[in-house]
């Protein structure tokens, strides 16, 4: 791999962003490394972008809307790139995000880039690759930075943790549907999109947009922002506009309050405990002493004859 060249990436240079991720990316230790270093150098360059995490039931729009977004984005003048977290991707290479067939027009677009999910490894890992996928495309000039997830298990977690601002797609035709959305999504939103208001669904979407608005004022908001309930349609490109609108008030609002540095701040220092834990699991799994004792005490909390946290100790005392 030839080596990295800092001011090759600030220039927005494609094939050095593809390059740098796929650094950052790989699994191989030597390229890990390499990826570090490069991190630490684009670190002062990034930062710069709004970053905005979509999520949403499949079938729901998000690639159609991304499509629509992105493409509004770029009449902005603006630079978007596409992220996704889907840690349920089965095929190295292939994910159901992200995927550039999704987004034919965006994806031939100049001032976009489309990155489809790390495809392997744990969530935990797909995340801390999308974060520092993040960096590097910020460095690269991207403005705004699109995080895609489907919003199965707890990838939306990890996702909403990594955004300035998290959107959930819906469909219209609330009640049934207001039953299943998950309650945790819901206090994540910054927003709740309303999807395919469009033909005979505007009526549905407009109904489902009250029911939505009286269900998030329920919730308790610490935050300054009143989460939003607005409808649009990615298909037919209606209220985009309005999307964009609703997050540049965010952005003002956020920035006036101090909250947007401070939401960041604090982003960061989780995602440093999360590192921490992630790095101490896995010195525990590598270690030889552990992997030796870890049967007996396994044993020994089955049959009681050890507690649980006398075992965990001694565990722990391997390291
Ligand atoms: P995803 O699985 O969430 O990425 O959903 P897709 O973007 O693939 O969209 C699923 C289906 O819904 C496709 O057939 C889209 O054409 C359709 N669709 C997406 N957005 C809209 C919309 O705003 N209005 C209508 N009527 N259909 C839409």
């Amino acid at each position: 791999m030839p080596a990295f060249d800092l001011e090759t990436l600030l220039s927005g240079n494609r094939r050095a962003l593809a390059k740098a991720i796929t650094l950052v990316e790989s699994k191989l230790d030597e390229h890990r490394l390499q990826a570090q270093g490069i991190l630490e150098q684009v670190l002062p360059y990034s930062g710069q972008s709004i970053r905005i995490g979509i999520t949403g039931v499949p079938g729901v729009g998000k690639s159609t809307f991304i499509e629509s977004f992105g493409l509004y984005l770029i009449e902005q003048g603006k630079r978007v790139a596409v992220l996704a977290v889907d840690p349920s991707s089965p095929i190295a290479g292939g994910s159901i995000l992200g995927d550039k067939t999704r987004m034919e027009e965006l994806s031939r677009r100049e001032e976009a880039f489309i990155r489809p999910s790390p495809s392997e490894g744990a969530l935990g890992g797909v995340a801390q690759k999308t974060r520092e996928t993040m960096l590097l495309c910020e460095a690269a000039g991207y403005d705004v930075i699109l995080v895609e997830t489907v919003g199965v298990g707890q990838s939306e977690y990890q996702v909403a943790g990594m955004v300035d601002f998290f959107m959930v797609l819906m469909l219209p035709g609330g009640g049934d549907e207001l039953q299943g959305i998950k309650k945790g999504i819901m206090e994540l939103a910054d927003a709740l999109v309303i999807n395919k208001a469009d033909g005979e669904s505007e009526k549905l979407a407009s109904l489902a947009r009250q029911q939505y608005t009286s269900a998030m004022n329920l919730l308790r908001h610490t935050s300054f922002w009143t989460p939003q309930v607005m409808t649009c349609s990615a298909l037919k490109k209606i209220n985009i506009d309005a999307v964009w609108g609703m997050l540049i008030n965010y952005y003002f609002e956020a920035h006036s309050q101090g909250a947007f540095a401070t939401k960041r701040a604090e982003q960061n220092r989780d995602w440093m405990h999360q590192l921490v834990n992630e790095m101490l699991m896995l010195k525990l799994s590598q270690s030889e002493g552990v992997k030796q004792l870890l049967p007996e005490m396994e044993a020994g909390v089955e049959t009681q004859r050890i507690t649980a946290y006398a075992a965990a100790q001694k565990i722990i005392e391997q390291l």
